[in-house]
């Protein structure tokens, strides 16, 4: 399979297994539209190349919070690009504090495969709560969701400086908008 047919088909199974899931934010846009921003922003933003590491950010949450496995990932689409999605996917047995924790410790001893994934999907989880939080979020939960974004990102710094840069202002632009709207 080509790479270009094997991202694509990973992109289909990836909008099927996310089927009905709704983003956090206030609209509930559909969830496919997250991985699909993630795989942009390595694209425009992080002039990423890599179909590895393209086709594991647009399944990169399958594993976490659908019921795909990591051996259907490998048998469709590689054991290259499962290793990648399993680095991201967080343990779902333990409790969301520690799952918060251990994402600040483990980030700075990924693969820097597995950080591109790590930085994109931060941009655009960081991005929604600025532009779009969820009704109930206050703005306390809000600014408390970007200090942890900010600790887990620099565990992954010196992996691709665009990405870093555009994490680096929408932070800014967070701080901005939070001391407004406070
Ligand atoms: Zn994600």
């Amino acid at each position: 399979m080509s790479d270009i047919a094997k991202f694509t088909h990973a992109a289909y199974f990836s909008a099927k297994k996310h089927d009905g899931q709704t983003r956090k934010g206030s609209e509930g846009s559909p969830y496919i539209n997250h991985p699909l921003e993630v795989v942009s922003l390595l694209t425009n933003i992080g002039k990423v190349d890599d179909y590895t590491v393209l086709t594991a950010a647009i399944l990169h949450d399958t594993v976490e919070d659908t019921k795909t496995t990591a051996a259907e990932i490998a048998e469709l689409f590689g054991e290259d690009v499962s290793s990648i999605v399993m680095e991201v996917t967080d343990d779902k047995s333990l409790p969301k504090a520690e799952r918060k924790q251990l994402q600040i410790e483990h980030s700075p001893h990924l693969s820097p495969q597995a950080k591109l994934v790590k930085l994109a999907d931060k941009i655009s989880n960081i991005r929604d709560v600025i532009e779009n939080p969820p009704a109930d979020w206050p703005l306390e939960r809000r600014q408390e969701y970007v200090e942890w974004g900010k600790k887990v990102v620099a565990g992954l710094r010196g992996t691709n400086e665009n990405l870093e840069n555009h994490f680096d202002e929408l932070t800014a632009r967070a701080a901005a908008t939070f001391s407004v709207s406070a």
